[in-house]
């Protein structure tokens, strides 16, 4: 979105609190990374520096196949969205399990590997709703037949039940 008409990004004076000022120079820094305005207030005629630089970096995803692309929310958001169709996870919750998996993504650096997303989904689909669970499952991992399926409910039982103790004979 193009800033309103008359818009300046004016920044406020350090000496005087003014918030009215012009640039006098605007030049990279740091290879490119980063815009260095020099700034001249227009009230009390002090001079200031300013710096511009990208807040939030790209987050790429590694594929399998070594291949790299941009992290895309609405991407995700499709995939689990096939899964929990007619369940009771709902667009808003969907919404929040991705910003939290994309989150966790950003905190462990600028690439993060796609089965590392999958893997995000399926632990929390699988507290959530087990059908959600198990459709994207045999998506993301690509089951071809019912024993597959049949092998990830076994699973999803024996990680979900509550373990029994064991039963000693008295005596
Ligand atoms: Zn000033």
């Amino acid at each position: 979105m193009p800033p309103p008409e008359g818009y300046r990004d004016r920044v406020r004076c350090p000496f005087c609190l003014v918030d009215d000022d012009k640039v006098v120079d605007s030049r990279s820094a740091e290879d490119g990374i980063a815009v260095r305005r020099r700034r001249e207030c227009l009230a009390c005629g002090g001079r200031f520096t300013t710096q511009e630089r990208i807040v939030e970096l790209p987050l790429m995803v590694v594929k399998r196949s070594g291949e790299r692309e941009p992290f895309e929310r609405s991407k995700l958001v499709g995939g689990i969205d096939r899964a929990v169709a007619g369940s009771p996870i709902g667009p808003e919750a969907v919404q929040a399990l991705v910003a939290e998996i994309e989150e966790e993504a950003r905190a462990g650096g600028a690439e993060v590997r796609s089965d590392r997303l999958g893997v995000g989904v399926l632990e929390r689909l699988r507290v959530l709703d087990p059908v959600s669970y198990l459709r994207f499952a045999s998506v993301y991992q690509g089951f071809e037949s019912a024993a597959d399926f049949e092998r990830a409910v076994i699973e999803l039982r024996k990680t979900t039940e509550p373990k029994r103790g064991t039963n000693r004979a008295p005596g």
